[in-house]
Order: structure tokens, then sequence, then C-alpha cells
């Protein structure tokens, strides 16, 4: 493991840090979070920013170093995250790059990179989330075209997207990892209905997707018939590789803000309150340690993440509950004020437990595949 960074790997920091400078003052005034057309428009004028800076391939063409880099200045400068462009560019890009053909990758991958088109993940469905092998949305060959029938729920950005992700059934009698296919579905074909859900926070983040017979080119499917389900691995090891790296930093800041909150108001005086505060911060210090751990270990293999992700996912999800519980006690009665974004934070920190594999989910691989124990019968 090396933790220290090359002069190139410090000139790469010290040009993205002079560019941001200059780039984030002609950012405009972020959106109100129920409109969700706007924060479309505000998520892709920054990638087209990052496009044109030369920085949008990070995700993809750099090494894991460079883009930890990349994901700590951002968050530090308070650069917008991905938002809409999160499918695209960590989960759907990255799978087309592996595992499309050149055509494929000539047509949608461009078109992610400037911001032009939004991706959406159609994985899940009502009796399929952890057990997603299970899924039973089926699509059926018709000359060139699948018909697809079924349904998908929880799809984040469902509303504002170009494209769909979606993985269908396409052999119903083999075994069930078996008959999988991933397929790029056009959010705008005939036959898709969005059905938007409300969040506890009281935005429509995510949906469900019900498709009627919808008609999908057989050149749209990325990897062999039934071969779905190893193209899928691809996707969801990059989603819990680097996906939360930006996060832990902006954890570290929403806690010194914390801190100095705890000053003004007197909560400092409270033993208890500071080591509380001290406890997260060593705990965030750590997950800082096990992310440049884990890109280590990446960039020793390839650059593919492993299992050392799902260490990270299971206790950052935990971390960032534990911060936004914190807040309440120091913020009091203020912690109530919904005109605060702290409120609303604490609401969607809930969801990071069960988001991109539960907790249980993640105990279970890092149970079997680091620790050696038995295989669960889930
Ligand atoms: C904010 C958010 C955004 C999301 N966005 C998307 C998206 O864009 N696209 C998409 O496809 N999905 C999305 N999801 C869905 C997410 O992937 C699923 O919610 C998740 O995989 C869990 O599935 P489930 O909700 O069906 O719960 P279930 O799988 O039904 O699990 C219920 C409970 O049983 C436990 N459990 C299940 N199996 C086991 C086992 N083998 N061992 C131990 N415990 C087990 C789980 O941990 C959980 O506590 C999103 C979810 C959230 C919260």
């Amino acid at each position: 493991m090396d933790l220290s960074y090359t002069p190139e790997e410090e000139e790469f920091r010290a040009r993205l840090r002079e560019w941001l400078g200059k780039a984030l003052p002609a950012l405009p005034p972020k959106p109100s979070p129920d409109d969700w057309p706007a924060r479309r428009a505000y998520d892709m004028g920054w990638q087209r920013m990052l496009y044109d800076a030369g920085y949008a391939d990070v995700h993809w063409d750099a090494s894991p170093t460079v883009r930890l880099i990349f994901l700590e200045e951002t968050e530090k400068a308070g650069a917008p995250y991905v938002g809409a462009g999160f499918v695209g560019l960590l989960h759907a890009g990255p799978t087309i790059a592996a595992e499309g053909t050149a055509e494929q990758r000539a047509r949608w991958l461009p078109p992610i990179l400037r911001g032009e088109e939004v991706w959406c993940q159609g994985f899940s469905e009502p009796d399929a989330g952890s057990d997603l092998a299970s899924l039973r949305t089926r699509a059926w060959r018709d000359g060139d075209e699948y018909v697809v029938r079924g349904s998908k729920i929880w799809t984040s950005h469902a509303e504002v997207a170009d494209w769909c992700e979606l993985l269908v059934r396409t052999d119903a009698a083999a075994p069930k990892h078996r008959g999988i296919s991933w397929l790029a579905m056009p959010m705008s074909a005939a036959g898709v209905t969005v059905r938007p859900l409300r969040t506890l926070a009281g935005s429509a983040e995510f949906a469900e997707v019900f498709l009627d017979d919808v008609r999908v080119p057989v050149g749209n499917r990325v990897g062999d018939e039934n071969d779905g389900w190893r193209v899928t691995m691809v996707t969801l090891s990059f989603e819990r590789g680097t996906a939360f790296v930006g996060e832990v930093v902006a954890c570290h800041r929403v806690l010194r803000e914390l801190a100095a909150e705890a000053r003004r108001n007197g909560r400092w005086d409270d033993a208890g309150v500071r080591r509380r505060l001290g406890r997260l911060n060593a705990e965030f210090r750590a997950l800082w340690r096990l992310t440049q751990w884990n890109v280590s270990e990446a960039e020793a293999s390839g650059g593919v993440p492993g299992v050392g992700g799902s260490v990270f996912k299971l206790r950052y999800s935990h971390a960032r509950q534990e911060l936004y519980d914190a807040a309440a006690e120091v913020l009091g009665a203020d912690a109530l004020d919904l005109d605060r974004a702290w409120v609303l934070d604490r609401l969607s920190s809930l969801s990071y437990t069960i988001a991109a594999g539960t907790s249980q989910i993640q105990q279970n691989i890092v149970a079997e595949r680091i620790l050696g124990l038995p295989k669960g019968r889930g």
C-alpha cells in the first residue's frame, strides 16, 4: 500500500485548484431541490464546464489516485457533485466503456461526458432489491427489437432521464443469474410511464417506472443475451468503489461547521458533546485513510474497485447518520427548523444504509469475501 502522491499527481491537484478558483464564481445559483428540470440543467451545465476544461472523463480514464484527488479538491472547493449525472458517469458509462461495442461507446459515451444526456438505473423491482437476480421484468425478441413488460422502483432521476440502464429477464427457464440482459432503454419510448415517489425529505428523488410493451432495439443490448448479470457486476463495483468518496470530505466540512455552531450556542461546554464530535472526527479521518487504502489497492489491481468498497460503504453510511444525530444534539430546537439544510440532510442520511446495497448485504459481503465465513442462505 502506498498513500503518498507523486509530483505529477500534486501538479494535477495544483492545476485543478487553480481552475476551480476561476470556474466556481461563474456558476449560477443552485436551483431549488424540487425543481428537477432546473436541477438537471444545473448539473449538466457543471458537467459541460468540466468537459470544456478537460476534466470530464476523470471518473473513467484517470488513475484511481487522480480520481481521488479530483473528488477531494472539488468537494473542498464547494463544487457541485455529479447530481443528475450520477448514473451516466458512475454506472452506465463505465459499464458501456468496459462491455459495449465500439459503436455503442461512440453513441452513448460522448453525450454523457458533454453533459447532454442523463441516465437512470432501472434495476430494483418491488420484489427484487437485495436479491436483484430475482427480477421479473420480461423481455422477448420480436424481430430486431425486444418487447419489455414489467415495472421498476426507486429509479433515481427517472423524471429527467433520457436513457435507462435496464435489467430484464430474457430467459425465464434459466437459473436466475443466467437469464438476465442489460439494455439501454430510451425513456421517451412509447409504453414508459414514470410515477414520482416522494421521500421523507419531501422531494421526489426517485420514481416507479412502468414498462408496458416497450420496444427496445436489440442493438441496445450491452453484452451478450443472458449475460447481463456479469455486465451488472461491473456497474456495481464502480458504485461502491468511488461513488461516495467526495462525501467523506463533505462530512468533514459539516463536522467543522457543527463544532463552530457548538462554540457559538454554548453546547461546546458540554464534555459529552465535545467527546461525540471528537469521536466523529476520528471516524471520518479513518474513513479517509480507508478510502486511500482502497484506491491504492485498486491501483495495484488495474483500476477495478475491490470488496474494500463494501467495508467503506458499510462504515460510511452509519457514520453519516451518526453525524446528523450529533447535529440534532448540538442544534437542539433549531434542528427542527425546516429552513435549515441540516433537517433535510438528516432525513436523507437515513437512506444511506439502504441505497447501493443495504448494510446487511455489505455485512454479508465482508463476512464471506473478506473474513471467509460460510455463505448465508439468503
Ligand atoms: C435513495 C435511494 C436511491 C435508490 N436509487 C435506485 C436506483 O436509481 N435504481 C435502482 O434500481 N434502485 C435504487 N434504489 C433501490 C436500492 O438499491 C434498494 O432499495 C436496495 O437494494 C434494497 O432493496 P429493497 O428496498 O427491495 O429491500 P429488501 O431487499 O427487500 O430488504 C429488506 C430488508 O431485508 C434485509 N435483507 C435482504 N436480504 C438479506 C440477506 N440476504 N441477508 C441479510 N439481510 C437481508 C435488507 O438488508 C433490508 O434490511 C435506491 C434506494 C434508495 C434508498
